[in-house]
């Protein structure tokens, strides 16, 4: 029995190495949007993103003024500003995505995500670090995503330094990953936050934070890297996760890269 319970532990460890050994990762961001009949931060775009195998669809969360998720990437939506709108306001049959779609609540675009179970959904919370927004948008994100069940594929990013320790509080078995760019992956570390996700240009002035952070069993993940040339570097420098508008390119380049290893 013990030596059973040993084989299980090495299996299992060797089973979560793995997936994390499979290689750098694409999260398309907002959705994979740049095809016929998709927007930014669409459910389309949610079902583009699984239906092409990324490693994670990028999403943008803001709070309504009576207190409702929405999936948008501005603080602002044709004109309104969402914190000082209210949930039917937005949602009125006049005012359209890009692809037509209307504005996906956050529990419109969980509930289509279980059309995709394997695929992550990094999960932006859009805030300026006001505590009295994060004091109901904190509570009012894990929730959504306890009530969806979606836990497991949950990872968490966001700009606000605040938001981010207080994810890592509330669901600390969900990575978190800082977007700033402007602090050392160990003094994160130190703040209990588990990832770093910042833009590539960081990594080019800072190429020594991706060992850093490995070296404390942080993930790197680089935003927004579209070009073919910045996406080829970025796998150079090491990082584990490639953040970009153009996930096909991305899965090519990381599948070439793979075979020259
Ligand atoms: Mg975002």
């Amino acid at each position: 029995m013990k030596n059973f319970m040993l084989y299980l532990l090495i299996g299992c460890t060797l089973a979560a190495c793995g997936k994390e050994a499979a290689g750098p990762q694409v999260v398309a961001h907002r959705g994979y949007w740049k095809t016929e009949g998709s927007a930014q931060n669409s459910i389309a775009a949610l079902q583009n993103a699984g239906r092409i195998g990324a490693y994670g669809s990028e999403f943008d969360v803001n709070l309504t003024a009576d207190g409702r998720l929405v999936v948008n990437h501005d603080f602002t939506y044709h004109g309104l500003t969402i914190a000082e709108t209210t949930f039917d306001d937005l949602r009125c049959d006049t005012l359209r995505l890009a692809n037509g779609e209307i504005i996906p609540s956050l529990d419109e675009y969980l509930e289509a995500s279980r059309a995709w179970p394997e695929m992550k959904l990094v999960f932006e919370l859009k805030s300026t670090g006001d505590p009295d927004y994060e004091a109901v948008a904190l509570p009012a994100c894990v929730e959504a995503i306890r009530r969806h069940q979606v836990e497991k594929r949950v990872e968490f990013i966001s700009f606000s330094l605040s938001a981010c320790r207080e994810f890592a509080r509330m669901m600390p078995k969900n990575r978190v990953e800082y977007l700033g760019g402007e602090i050392a992956p160990a003094e994160l570390h130190e703040m209990g936050i588990s990832s770093i996700d910042y833009h590539y240009t960081v990594f080019d002035k800072h190429p020594e934070w991706v060992k850093e952070a490995h070296d404390l069993g942080m993930i790197v993940n680089a935003w927004t890297v579209n070009a073919e040339e910045d996406i080829v570097r970025m796998l150079g420098l090491g990082v584990d996760h490639i953040t970009t508008n153009e996930p096909e390119l991305a899965q090519a380049l990381i599948e070439t890269f793979k075979s020259e290893k």
